[in-house]
Parts: C-alpha cells; sequence; structure tokens
C-alpha cells in the first residue's frame, strides 16, 4: 500500500493531507495564518507563513498516522492562484507575496487589454487581462517599486515556492502557470509574445512541467526539517482550481462540476484548448496531460443566501430557509431574483452589475424570496454552462460541491435548471487530494490521473432533473436572461453616483 502527501496553500490556511492508495483519509492537517491588507483593495502574504504552516502540516499528519517520512511514495503541490513571489539573485523573498484578491492593478491590466487588444491577447495567453492575474501585479511593480522590481530575478507561484523550499528546484506546472497570462495556454509553454510585449525576461520564469511529472526530490535540507526522507518525489501539482477538480474526478470531457461556495464556479474539463473571446469563461490547462479546462465564476452564489439570511431572517438556520422554499412551486410565482450583488465575472465580467428582485407581488413571502435565490443562482450558473456548450462542451452529469450542496432542494434545483443529473462524491478534501492523486500518478502508483480517480472516488448521492419542472424552469430562464441586457444601463446608473 502505498501513501500520499498533498499540500494545499490556500488563501487563509495550508491543508495537508495523507492518503492511501485507495483513497482512504488517513491524516489532515490545517494551519492557518493571517491576509495583510497593507491598503484597501490590497492583499499579501508572507511567503514564509505558508513555509511554516507546510512544515506543521507535514509534522502533524506524520505524528497522527504513525508513518515514517520513508514511507511516503510522493508529494503533490497546489494552491491559491496567480499569486507573485518575487526572489532576488540570492534567492531571497524581495516583498511580500502579491495575492489573487489584490485590486491594485486596474490600471495595469486594463493597459494590457487596450494595447494588446483582445485577438493577441487571446490568441497568445487564451484569457483576457484580469488583475487578479500575476503579469499585471509585475508592471505594477515596474512602475511603482522599481528599486525592487529592479532586483527580481525569479517568480514564482504560490506554491512552487514550497516546492522551490523542498526541492531546492525552481519549477511550475502548467494549470497554475495559465493564470500568469504569461503562458501560452493552447501550447502548454511560456508565451515568447506575452513576454515580449510586456517586456518581461523570461529568464525570471521557471521551466513548466506537466502537473503529473516528478519536479524534483526532497533535498537534505529540507528532509531533515519536514521528516520526510531525502529524495522523496515531489510531483507537479495542480492551481488549487484544477486539482480541486481531480480530488472531485472532473478528468473527463461530460462531466461538469458547479460548485456552491461563497462564489460559485462551474468547470468542465475539455480535450481541446477552446476559447470565446470576451465570455468571462476561462480557458486553463488541466492537471491531466492534454486536456484543458474552461471555468465561469459567479461572485456571490452563496453570498446570495447568507445575504438574505442575514438580512431578512437573521438568525435563521441554512435549512430553515430552504425548508421554507421547499413549499414553493418551481419559479417561485413568478418571482426572479439577479444574484449580481457583487458585480459579476461571467457571462458579465461587470463589477457594475447589480442584484434584484423581479416581479415581487403582495403573495410572495420570504419562502418566495429564498426559492428566488436559489433559482437565480442557478440560472447565472446555467449562463456559464449555455457558453461551454457553445464551444461544444457536453454536460452530461454535474457534480455538486461547497456549503449550498448540503441542501437537497438547491441540489435539486440545479439538476432542474441544467436538465441534467447532479451527484455528490465522497471526497471533500479538495485540491489537497486531488494533489496527493496526482503525487500517485508522477510515481506510477496509479497509471492515470482517470485511473487515480476511479479507484478513490465515489458518487454517494445521484438527483435526476424532475421532467414536471422543466417547462417552467425553461420560461424561468429565458426571462431571467433577457434580464441583465435589459437593465445594464439602470444597475450602471445606480452605482455611477446615484445613491452611492
Ligand atoms: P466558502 O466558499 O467560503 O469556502 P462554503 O463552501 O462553506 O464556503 O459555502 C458557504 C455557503 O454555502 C453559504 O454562504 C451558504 O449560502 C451555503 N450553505 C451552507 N450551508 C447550507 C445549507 N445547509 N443549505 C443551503 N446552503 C448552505
Amino acid at each position: 500500500m502505498a501513501y500520499l502527501l498533498g499540500i494545499d496553500i490556500g488563501t487563509s490556511g495550508t491543508k495537508t493531507v495523507l492518503i492511501d492508495e485507495a483513497g482512504r483519509m488517513l491524516a489532515s492537517a490545517y494551519a492557518e495564518y493571517p491576509l495583510a491588507q497593507p491598503r484597501p483593495g490590497w492583499a499579501e502574504q508572507d511567503p514564509d507563513l505558508w513555509w511554516q504552516a507546510t512544515l506543521a502540516g507535514i509534522a502533524e499528519v506524520l505524528k497522527k498516522t504513525g508513518l515514517r517520512g520513508e514511507e511516503v511514495a510522493a508529494v503533490g503541490l497546489s494552491g491559491q492562484m496567480h499569486g507573485a513571489v518575487l526572489l532576488d539573485k540570492d534567492y531571497q523573498v524581495l516583498r511580500p507575496a502579491i495575492l489573487w484578491c489584490d485590486q491594485r492593478t486596474g490600471a495595469e491590466s486594463e493597459w494590457i487589454a487596450e494595447t494588446l487588444g483582445v485577438e493577441k491577447l487571446f490568441a497568445w495567453s487564451g484569457n483576457p487581462a484580469l488583475p487578479g492575474f500575476t503579469a499585471p501585479k509585475l508592471l505594477w511593480m515596474r512602475r511603482h517599486e522599481p528599486a525592487l522590481y529592479a532586483r527580481i530575478q525569479h517568480v514564482l507561484l504560490p506554491k512552487d515556492f514550497i516546492r522551490w523550499r523542498l526541492t531546492a528546484e525552481l519549477a511550475t506546472e502548467v494549470s497554475d502557470a495559465s493564470g500568469t497570462l504569461l503562458l501560452d495556454v493552447a501550447r502548454r509553454r511560456w508565451s515568447p509574445e506575452m513576454l515580449a510585449a510586456l517586456a518581461i525576461p523570461q529568464s525570471w520564469l521557471p521551466p513548466v512541467y506537466e502537473s503529473i511529472e516528478v519536479s524534483g526530490r526532497v533535498s537534505v535540507s529540507a528532509a531533515a526539517l519536514t521528516g520526510l526522507a531525502a529524495g522523496t518525489a515531489v510531483v507537479g501539482g495542480g492551481g488549487d482550481q484544477a486539482a480541486g477538480a481531480v480530488g472531485a474526478g472532473i478528468v473527463q470531457s461530460g462531466l461538469l462540476s458547479v460548485a456552491l461556495g461563497t462564489s460559485g464556479v462551474v468547470f468542465a474539463a475539455t480535450d481541446e484548448a477552446r476559447i470565446l473571446p470576451g465570455s468571462g469563461l476561462h480557458a486553463f490547462c488541466h492537471a491531466l496531460p492534454g486536456k484543458w479546462h474552461l471555468m465561469g465564476v459567479m461572485l456571490a452564489a452563496g453570498a446570495s443566501l447568507q445575504w438574505l439570511r442575514n438580512n431578512m431572517a437573521p438568525g435563521d438556520t441554512y435549512d430553515n430557509l430552504t425548508g421554507r422554499a421547499a413549499r414553493v412551486q418551481a419559479g417561485a410565482e413568478g418571482l426572479l431574483f439577479l444574484p449580481y450583488l457583487l458585480g459579476e465575472r461571467t457571462p458579465y465580467p461587470d463589477p457594475a452589475a447589480r442584484g434584484g428582485f423581479i416581479g415581487l407581488s403582495m403573495r410572495h413571502e420570504l419562502g418566495h424570496l429564498v426559492r428566488a435565490v436559489l433559482e437565480g443562482v442557478a440560472y447565472g450558473l446555467r449562463d456559464s454552462l449555455e457558453l461551454m456548450k457553445r464551444l461544444g462542451v457536453p454536460g452530461a452529469e454535474v457534480r455538486v460541491s461547497g456549503g449550498g450542496a448540503r441542501s437537497a432542494l438547491w441540489r435539486q434545483i440545479v439538476a432542474d435548471i441544467f436538465q441534467a443529473p447532479v451527484t455528490v462524491v465522497n471526497s471533500s478534501e479538495g485540491p489537497a487530494f486531488g494533489a496527493a492523486l496526482l503525487a500517485g500518478t508522477g510515481v506510477g502508483v496509479y497509471a492515470s490521473v482517470e485511473e487515480a480517480c476511479r479507484k478513490t472516488i465515489r458518487v454517494e448521492s445521484r438527483q435526476e432533473p424532475d421532467p414536471s419542472a422543466a417547462e417552467a424552469y425553461e420560461k424561468g430562464y429565458a426571462l431571467y436572461r433577457s434580464l441583465y441586457p435589459l437593465l445594464r444601463e439602470t444597475m450602471h446608473g445606480l452605482t455611477s453616483g446615484f445613491g452611492g
């Protein structure tokens, strides 16, 4: 029996899991750390916090299981994407890492979008220039911290900094590198065109591996610190979205995942690099050789329900609220909800979009509002599915995860609105678990990532779409879709000066 270690460098903390090759969770550990916000909209973290959390996590899972370091067959890394870790010529960290959620690079990302234009940007990188991506952070430093910028010799992503500490190798892999805006996602290599256009030296960037390739081995000094054996293989691993998808078994075309967390994500594996410029869909390399993935992001999915509870029914439980919604028919008696409380990403990349209830009448009470929120979130997520369908992605089965997946009603609403069966799987440990499966594949414990998923992931519940609800929801969806284009100018008027 082989044992595998998976480490996920999250934004709030680092999760470490130790599993056996059958996928059994032998131990897990979570070490939290703070997010620094030195100015409004900024988000930074000292990379050493990740390393300390990694050391603590490895020690804890080895202690809990009683396994010796030599018994760990391989290590897989995952982590928050996009963050910029900057090292000087002596490999010293130059400044706190600038994270994915940092908002300071609005001007730089606009400059990239305008200078290159949509066509070149998508042809060279496959993606839009979003402020969270890595490249705009480098341009921001060039302008605002020129002395530090002049000392940059190496740029790493968060999990790759941990790889550097573990193996003394500078390396990354295709899925995480996809979020830099510097990777040619279709060809799975750094983009010479993007680097030249932004005047970023390629020598700053590490070699790019496939996610299942061995990228280095635990060094003698890291072995002494971690308790792992020197020489233990460290595989490429994956960005948290790609590794999380592996952990949920989303590794073949036809399977979609829908995360109903605070934000919502629709994720599909594809066999080709496909893009739809301007749609707000991300197209990244998947953590399997020769596979890509598409991703649509809704900013306020669970957050919409949370907002409703906090403001309309403070202190009430989600189960109580969804119980009230279950007594209301599909369609909430003519009430629609737009979930753009935080602006939107997909299908409308529009920070000034706003939410609303449309169709309120004297008949409606709290149960209707809750039902409309559950349905409105599912309609918004279906928008991402429709974009993916335009790229030829079949939506045969939808795997739901996140806090909202606890509600059988919400899962059924997703099944009915997506017109596809909805399943929930046994693995809930997300990216760290996926990273461990990638590690096992890299050292031959599994013949492929697909086999790793088959051997470790089981479907625990399955709900079929209800044909009697289909008609109401098709009408509801058509009305929902008509609203944003009609209200866009109104929303923008409201956010620019009318009442703040
Ligand atoms: P995060 O995305 O922040 O990690 P979660 O995945 O736990 O968080 O999702 C939190 C959201 O899940 C809440 O905002 C809420 O909308 C939803 N949620 C949590 N529990 C339930 C429940 N029992 N029924 C319906 N929705 C729930």
